[in-house]
């Protein structure tokens, strides 16, 4: 045990007070039940509540405690704890505690509960929900309006209730959970890893309480409720961090680990699969278009096309949806066509081309999401400043009025953009080093044939994160 630790990184359950946290009977529950509270009280604020005329919108998005808890903080949030430390949102999240009490409920009741089938597992409906919801925020402004926000709460609620109880095993985390890709993919490098200490403990382990299906419903110590394999657990992908497994483990030999970034010995896969192509494709598309958003030349660039488009046609009460088509669909698709080609340059078959698509995923995940964690950055210092005012009228039209009118200042950002922008280029050079690796790692022999499109799109995204700072 202390080989593999020591080989792994460093074992957190060494430290009594994290043990005994992870060990106690109420967690993760209480702190599900808090956030529980918190999703709740939002969504009953923001229900029913609409920008008003005379108030502008773009201000309102940060003025009310809705739109600036979950999209200016939340939101940007997730995406930098993903990258960092795993799945570590999952431990904590509220959707789970609906889900697995619906389980629970309807197993009582008697349903026979189904089982995830292999499409719903592979992604595919948590790629069309994620598309959704990116629609939504562009066509719809579902990320400014305080009654979308609350509306699509109350949808992920309903959803992991409706789910959970007519499917078993944590179905709505394996299969229809919107972000559930997004943690998968973005946290695979994370430095948070629950994995098994010794081999020779597990093999010689009889009674395998970890995987054992009869403790799978139990409220403390549970069989891994995801279906996962312990022991054998090599990879962050799948593994909501909950602790129930450690629990679970009477020769104690479960571990949390804290180790370096995109630890070696995880398992890298070769070939993505086709719903975290097409998601890392589409979420290519997202972030460029979010970073883009900081910088005005780059946004009208960006948005060149489809605005011709728009103006062409006289589509302007449709032009939000038209942009959101662009972002996640057309441009991912030209962009990768481009990214294609260079990673497949030696080959005349167009099939190469797309089979490129799903060797190239993983890696560019790394700097897709490097680039969003500049995005969220830049977000996230902005928005704070305002979580003061929203706390004091939460509804925050007067405090948008107000600042509409200069009777009271917008909030200065925590950073310069000067500084963002270093910070941002920064992170975006690290996630082409560790894009890189993982590449290297997946496919030692052929890698080095794909690194112009890693390249390409870590500069594309460091030039357009440099002209936050010096060119606007
Ligand atoms: S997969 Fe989704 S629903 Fe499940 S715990 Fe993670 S964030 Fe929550
Ligand atoms: S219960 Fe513990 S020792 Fe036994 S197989 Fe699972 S992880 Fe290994
Ligand atoms: S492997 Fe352990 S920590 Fe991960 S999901 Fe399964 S039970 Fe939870």
């Amino acid at each position: 045990m202390t080989h593999s630790s020591s080989f792994q990184g460093f074992n957190l359950l060494q430290i009594r007070p994290v043990r005994a946290l992870i060990q106690w009977p109420l967690y993760p529950y209480i702190f599900q039940i808090i956030s529980l509270v918190f999703f709740v009280t939002l969504a009953v604020t923001g229900w029913g509540r609409f920008v008003p005329e005379y108030v502008n919108d773009k201000i309102y998005a940060k003025t009310n405690i809705v739109n600036l808890v979950i999209w200016g903080l939340w939101w940007p949030m997730m995406v930098w704890l993903a990258v960092l430390f795993g799945r570590v949102w999952c431990t904590v999240c509220p959707l789970e505690l609906v889900a697995n009490g619906a389980e629970r409920l309807g197993r009582r009741l008697g349903v026979r509960q189904l089982i995830l089938g292999k499409w719903l597992r592979s992604g595919a409906v948590i790629v069309g929900l994620y598309a959704i919801i990116q629609l939504c925020v562009a066509g719809a402004h579902l990320h400014r309006i305080p009654a979308y926000t609350s509306l699509f709460l109350c949808s992920l609620l309903g959803a992991a209730g409706l789910v959970g109880f007519f499917f078993k095993d944590r179905a709505f985390c394996r299969g229809f959970c919107p972000v559930g890709l997004l943690l998968g993919t973005y946290g695979r490098g994370g430095m948070l890893a629950v994995r098994s200490g010794s081999g020779q403990v597990c093999n010689a382990c009889t009674g395998k309480d970890c995987i054992a299906s009869c403790n799978r419903t139990k409220l403390y110590g549970r069989s891994c409720p995801s279906l996962l394999n312990p022991p054998k657990l090599n990879s962050n992908r799948d593994c909501l961090v909950c602790g129930q497994c450690i629990k679970s483990c009477k020769p104690d030999n479960m571990q949390l680990v804290l180790r370096r970034p995109f630890h070696p010995a995880d398992v890298r896969e070769p070939l993505a699969s086709w719903p975290v192509t097409i998601f890392v494709m589409m979420v290519s598309g997202f972030v460029t278009g979010e970073l883009c958003s900081e910088w005005k030349t780059a946004q009208s660039i960006f948005l060149w096309l489809p605005e011709r488009f728009i103006d062409q046609f006289s589509l302007s009460t449709v032009g939000g949806w038209i942009e959101g088509v662009w972002m996640i669909g057309i441009y991912p698709l030209l962009l990768w066509f481009v990214l294609g080609i260079l990673a497949a340059f030696n080959s005349d078959n167009a099939f190469v081309v797309i089979r490129s698509w799903r060797l190239l995923a993983l890696p560019l995940a790394v700097i897709v999401s490097s680039g969003h964690m500049a995005k969220g950055l830049a977000k996230f210092v902005s928005w704070v400043g305002f979580l003061p005012y929203a706390c004091k009228d939460p509804i925050g039209i007067k405090t948008a009025l107000e600042m509409s009118s200069k009777t009271i200042r917008q909030p200065a950002s925590l950073l310069s953009m000067t500084s963002i922008s270093i910070l941002g280029t920064i992170l975006v050079i690290t996630g082409m080093y560790f894009s890189v690796r993982e590449a290297k790692l997946a496919n030692p022999e052929t890698y080095y044939l794909r690194l112009a499109p890693k390249l390409i799109l870590g500069v594309f995204f460091v030039f357009i994160i440099f002209g936050w700072g010096y060119m606007r």
